[in-house]
């Protein structure tokens, strides 16, 4: 097994950072795995339709959505509807119809959107993280705003191999 990560894994195409989301109330799982995929996604539980619109077009990004009657309101300059309600279906979606090919595992944080930075040393984060996989993992990255700690294996295995699926990737995310 390789003590390196391979923190920018590209099957094709454009960067994955040019695309930014906002993903609106009811797709909280689909924010997640688009920033576990290394994208940035804002999402707020509670966030009007009017502040989904604002961030949105002040920021540039794309609004994620499976509403409607929201993307017909004024003020949005980039949307996606999305029609699945099954997560990982929603996921391809936006991956194929942005055509996204190129991603980014353990980059960001999947619960706040904070970008990940290396450990460069594990003895840091000793007694943060299980003592199995302190000393099974040898390569460690922690979020830079949450403090949040991850490692490969951090997700569970069927998400991963339903994400294969997804990608259509053959090789170890
Ligand atoms: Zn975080």
């Amino acid at each position: 097994m390789s003590n390196s990560l391979k923190p920018d894994r590209e099957i094709s195409g454009s960067p994955p950072h040019n695309f930014k989301f906002i993903a609106d109330a009811m797709l909280g799982r689909l924010a997640r795995w688009l920033r576990f995929l290394g994208f940035d996604v804002l999402y707020h539980r509670d966030i009007s339709d009017l502040g989904l619109i604002r961030i949105a077009r002040e920021q540039d990004r794309y609004i994620l959505t499976r509403d409607t009657r929201l993307v017909k309101r004024k003020g949005i300059k980039y949307f996606l509807l999305i029609h699945s309600d099954d997560p990982f279906q929603q996921l391809a979606e936006v991956l194929d119809t942005l055509n996204l090919k190129r991603y980014e595992l353990l980059s960001r944080c999947v619960k706040c959107n904070g970008l990940l930075t290396r450990v460069a040393d594990k003895q840091e984060i000793g007694g943060s993280v299980p003592e199995y996989v302190f000393l099974h993992f040898p390569v460690f990255m922690k979020c830079s705003d949450c403090g949040r700690i991850y490692w490969k294996g951090t997700h569970p295995e069927k998400f991963i191999s339903n994400l294969r699926d997804i990608l259509n990737v053959e090789k170890d995310c």
